[in-house]
């Protein structure tokens, strides 16, 4: 007999770099869990904004079974079917003429600033090769992505960094504007900070950076990894704000739960990728690009992004009416279901807390730093179920009151 495997396996068997939950979730359907004991959760976490159709989708169990029955990977020595389609959905969706597959948010944004430098190398010499990033701005855990992220405490332990990288606060665009010139190669922005608080850009902002980067030939590259495929109601954050880039990164909800990631650009750009500059074993292999295209084609639909509006307002109607009464969060801030509800200063520094004592009332939730509780659902998560999970977070943050 096989033992169960149990949560203490973690400590014992995984490089310590994560603390999961006390329980272990083992299967979902739509927005709804059960762990090992069978206890219930609501799932407000989504994967981290990446499971968009929920758990065990009907459509993309077949089409996953489907490409399964038929071919897994080929390698890059040969193009598949399902990655065409899926190239050719997203370029006919977006600002884009031309798309790379990879198979993670990093890796995508890597290839990204890859691209600007290259870009620039070719056009104006090795001298353009500074980039702009932002504080508190999450871009992956390689190396350079880490580097481009604005939590130092995320890289500093790994130095020698990358150099050439810039950062100033997110949202000032005079400061950008002093660290923006002909010597910039890129700019690298979320259109909404995600695990830096849930914090939007103003649209004077985003719109101040495309035109310094036209001013200056400077690549501007959104990182829309957790605000793109329709999390903010739109297909694209980028599309809200009326600001195009000219790279877009994409991962996370874009595989509905497998790994796939990838760049957008235009014919400006794409070529300074030529062939063996860069490159990728698995990206755009037909077993995720399959799966890839079947997300797409559910979200991309006016009524399917409508819906996730809807939910939106939903969602904040009801924690603004439950916060009228408990009084824990200074803002509910986020769109479409990427929602962010940050703490007081009297609760300062306890989303973790909140966040555990959700679980504990059968609610899954994610924090984005110390004081920011983190909503970033399934995009069809069910009215039903978005009402039985604020009834769990009403109970558990009364529970969190009366304790503290
Ligand atoms: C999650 C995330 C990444 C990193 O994606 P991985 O798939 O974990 O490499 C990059 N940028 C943003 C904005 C993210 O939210």
């Amino acid at each position: 007999m096989t033992l169960t495997p149990n949560r203490t396996d973690f400590d014992q068997y995984m490089i310590p770099m994560f603390s999961p939950a006390p329980f272990i979730p083992v299967r979902g359907e739509g927005s709804t869990v059960y762990d090992q004991q069978g206890k219930q959760y609501i799932d407000f976490a989504g994967g981290i904004a990446v499971n968009a159709l929920g758990h065990a989708s009907p459509l993309l169990k077949a089409v996953l079974t489907e490409q399964a029955d038929k071919l897994w990977h080929l390698g890059n020595g040969y193009t598949n079917e399902p990655v065409l389609a899926l190239a050719r959905t997203l370029v006919e969706s977006t600002f884009a003429d031309k798309v790379f597959f990879c198979n993670s948010g990093a890796e995508a944004n890597e290839a990204a600033l890859k691209l600007a430098r290259k870009y620039a190398l070719d056009k104006h010499g090795s001298d353009k090769n500074e980039i702009v990033a932002f504080r508190n701005a999450f871009h992956g855990r390689t190396l350079f992505t880490v580097t481009a992220g604005g939590q130092p405490k995320y890289s500093q332990d790994f130095a020698p960094l990358p150099g050439g990288i810039h950062h100033v606060d997110f949202n000032d665009l005079d400061a950008a504007k002093q660290v923006i010139g002909p010597q910039t190669c890129a700019v690298i922005v979320e259109p909404m900070q995600g695990e830096g608080g849930v914090v939007p850009a103003t649209p004077e902002f985003l719109q101040g950076l495309r035109a310094l980067c036209d001013e200056h030939d400077a690549v501007l590259i959104f990182d829309e990894v957790q605000t793109g495929v329709g999390r903010t109601g739109h297909l694209y954050a980028y599309m809200h704000y009326g600001v195009a880039p000219d790279v877009l990164s994409t991962a996370k909800a874009l595989g509905g739960g497998f790994p796939i990631g990838g760049i957008l650009t235009t014919n400006q750009f794409a070529p300074a990728l030529s062939v063996g500059t860069h490159g990728t074993t698995y990206g755009g292999n037909p077993l995720a690009a399959a799966v890839a295209g079947a997300v797409l084609s559910e979200i991309n639909q006016d009524a399917f992004l409508q819906g996730v509006k809807a939910k939106h307002d939903h969602f904040v109607t009801r924690l603004e009416s439950l916060n009228a009464k408990l009084g824990v969060f200074k803002q509910v801030r986020g769109l479409g279901l990427l929602i962010g509800c940050e703490l007081t200063a009297e609760h300062a520094g306890q989303a973790k807390t909140i966040s555990n004592m959700a679980a504990e009332h059968g609610l899954m939730t994610l924090i984005a730093g110390p004081n920011v509780v983190r909503f970033a659902p399934a995009l069809n998560i069910t009215t039903h179920e978005i009402d039985t999970g604020l009834d769990r977070l009403e109970q558990a943050l009364e529970a969190f009151t009366h304790k503290e």
